[in-house]
């Protein structure tokens, strides 16, 4: 009460004009701030998420001021509770202070070598082939391919890195991107027109502009790369060129020879007409960008692709962009740290070294990084192991965020009356690529009623931590060519975890899409009925590969299928032709005891193997959403 009178006296002397709330609130806040010993930032840097602890910290504020705010936004939250950035915003705008959100990457920079001018050389461009399905980009890299004098002709090329280098006679080299041509890969494409100095935009004659046509350009046109475009199959009798410089002039590639400044080439593949040409307009493309890189640097580029090899372990397609990339380097892939144990080019040849525009294959990766994480030479094993480590919890806060989604905008919801589900998704496959097309597509298939949260998506085994994942979140578990490892798959059994395990995406977003509107069919059910360890190998002639095998568990039977597995990914799927217990037939071998495999029209065994036998049935279709 006595206060009053005084406040109203000192803000006459300050000569507020406008007495209102808000403005008492200001001034309070403002007052408080002067008796802090540490004054209330104007800017602060944050990731997506940040605990209310954190921000208490950063903002030099106690957790329970903040804790209150919430409070009073109808946010009830603990201490080490995530808020995300949005929330955060708006708590440090009450003090003036801005909020500035950085990327797992800005956080944990690593200084990289500046360019001396003396050093900086020409470098071969970076290209990829983008263009609607069946407009012939797979026949244009085979028939450039062809032409390639290192590479001789197409099948030389032993090695799927992802990525190669054609070398033009007397006239330069240049680098191939391939990039995957279905819709479902639009993320991944964006990502290739990210590393790409020039994209060819292959359009066919017959066909004109299409959907993926508009989004390559889109694509391209984000990446600011500029195009050449690629009119294909001019051998047709329908080929109608005319036609595709109007329509592709009405997405701003005007022909030079109409005046606009797009290079157009008049080629066909299948014929190999006009592919010179087209490499020429690449090099003077080339020419004009005026690329150069320095290679006297620790190297720095892209993971175009990363997966499991049998054998190799996790194997990684890099191109360097700058530097020079040699075994032994120590580097940080995405969030993972690892050493150069081997390389390998694009045409199968070990090497020691790889410069600017160089595309290749590395082994010694601690793990799997996504397609189009930077990837960069760190100065020892120390700094690699330290920036890796330092990503990898900022990941894990980002993913815990996805968790415990403390929104506003869903507190409202929760409020509401329960309309809205959420439905969690984890998502394991064998390619990164693969996972993060199925990431892509399910993310879309969110309508009002149903929320569809894909929480984590990464490559590799479905292991326990997936498992404790799907506990915490209850999420559905999905593979793609993966399985659980027994302790996994143990767990989820124990948990009432359900993995599902798909070999095709559009069969997971079917799936999916069916279970979100109720109206799941008939599925046909694998049952796991015995796991069988490959032990030895045995080459029988006119018979073929038997597995001498262990029963490891259940049982085997003879004319099951099997699922063959291998460092816990499905390479192959058949029916078990030959079962048997010394030199007889068997029916069926339980667990505990020895027996000969044969597997229908499959020599690929190798001891170390898993047998997973499966009894297929119908049962109705059951996905499990969120109360
Ligand atoms: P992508 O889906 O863009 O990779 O297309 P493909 O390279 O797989 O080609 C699709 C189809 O078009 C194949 O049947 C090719 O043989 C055919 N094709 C590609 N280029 C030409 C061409 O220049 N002329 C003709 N007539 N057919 C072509
Ligand atoms: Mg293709």
């Amino acid at each position: 009460m006595a206060q009053k009178p005084a406040k109203k006296v000192y803000r006459k002397k300050k000569d507020f004009s406008k007495p209102d709330r808000d403005n008492e609130r200001d001034f309070q806040i403002k007052r408080k701030d002067q008796h802090r010993a540490n004054p209330i930032p104007k800017k602060i840097d944050i990731m997506e998420v940040i605990t209310v602890s954190d921000l208490a910290k950063k903002m030099n504020l106690k957790a329970s001021e903040v804790i209150g705010k919430l409070l009073k936004m109808g946010m009830m939250v603990t201490i080490n509770q995530q808020i995300d950035s949005d929330v955060a915003t708006l708590i440090a705008s009450e003090y003036n202070c801005e909020v500035n959100l950085v990327s797992l990457y800005d956080e944990t920079l690593i200084a990289v070598d500046d360019d001396k001018p003396a050093d900086m050389q020409n470098r071969a461009p970076i290209v990829t082939i983008m263009g609607h399905v069946d407009h012939g980009k797979t026949k244009l890299l085979d028939a450039i391919r062809s032409t390639d004098v290192v590479g001789g002709e197409f099948g030389g090329i032993t090695q799927h890195i992802g990525a190669y280098k054609v070398t033009l006679p007397g006239k330069g080299d240049v680098v191939f991107l391939d990039t995957p041509g279905h819709a479902a890969f639009t993320m991944m494409r964006a990502r290739g027109a990210q590393v790409t100095d020039i994209v060819v935009l292959v359009v066919a004659a017959n066909d004109g502009v299409m959907p993926q046509t508009i989004e390559a350009i889109d694509h391209a046109k984000a990446a600011k790369v500029p195009i050449i475009v690629a009119v294909n199959k001019v051998d047709l009798p329908e080929a109608n060129i005319d036609r595709v410089k109007q329509q592709l002039s009405d997405h701003g590639l005007m022909p030079e020879d109409w005046g606009g400044s797009t290079l157009y080439c008049e080629i066909s593949a299948l014929k190999k007409i006009g592919i010179d040409e087209l490499l020429d307009s690449i090099l003077l493309q080339a020419e004009m960008l005026e690329l150069e890189s320095n290679p006297n640097v620790r190297a720095e580029g892209k993971v175009l692709e990363s997966r499991i090899d049998q054998g190799r372990g996790i194997v990684a397609s890099i191109i360097v962009e700058r530097g020079t990339l040699r075994i032994g380097d120590n580097f940080v892939a995405g969030i993972y740290p690892g050493k150069v144990r081997a390389m390998v080019d694009d045409h199968g040849n070990r090497i020691t070294e790889a410069g600017p525009a160089t595309p290749v294959e590395i082994i010694g990766l601690s793990d799997i990084p996504g397609a189009g994480d930077p990837f960069q030479v760190t100065e020892n094993e120390k700094q690699a192991r330290q920036v890796g480590g330092k990503r990898q919890e900022l990941e894990r806060q980002g993913q815990a965020k996805n968790v415990k989604k403390v929104t506003l905008d869903n507190i409202f919801d929760k409020m509401q009356d329960g309309s809205i589900q959420e439905f969690n998704v984890i998502i394991k496959g064998d390619v990164q690529g693969s996972v993060e097309a199925v990431q892509n597509a399910l993310e879309k298939l969110s309508n009002e009623d149903i929320r569809l949260n894909v929480i984590r998506a990464s490559a590799g085994a479905i292991i326990e931590d997936d498992i404790n994942l799907a506990i915490a979140s209850s999420a559905l578990v999905l593979g793609f060519n993966v399985r659980p490892t027994p302790r996994a798959q143990v767990l989820a059994e124990q948990e009432k975890i359900e993995i599902r395990k798909y070999n095709i995406i559009y069969d997971a977003v079917d799936d999916i899409r069916d279970a979100m509107e109720g109206m799941l069919a008939p599925e046909r059910k694998e049952i796991v009925i015995g796991q069988v360890e490959v032990r030895d190998i045995f080459k029988v002639p006119k018979i073929g590969v038997i597995a001498g095998c262990y029963v490891t568990d259940g049982k085997v039977r003879r004319n099951a299928q099997v699922h063959v597995i291998r460092d816990n990914i499905k390479i192959h799927t058949g029916k078990i032709t030959s079962l048997k217990r010394f030199k007889d037939d068997a029916k069926d071998v339980a667990a505990g005891f020895e027996c000969g495999i044969g597997i229908e029209n499959y020599q690929n065994l190798q001891s170390g193997d898993t047998l997973e036998v499966i009894d297929v049935i119908e049962v109705a279709k059951k996905l499990k959403a969120n109360e």
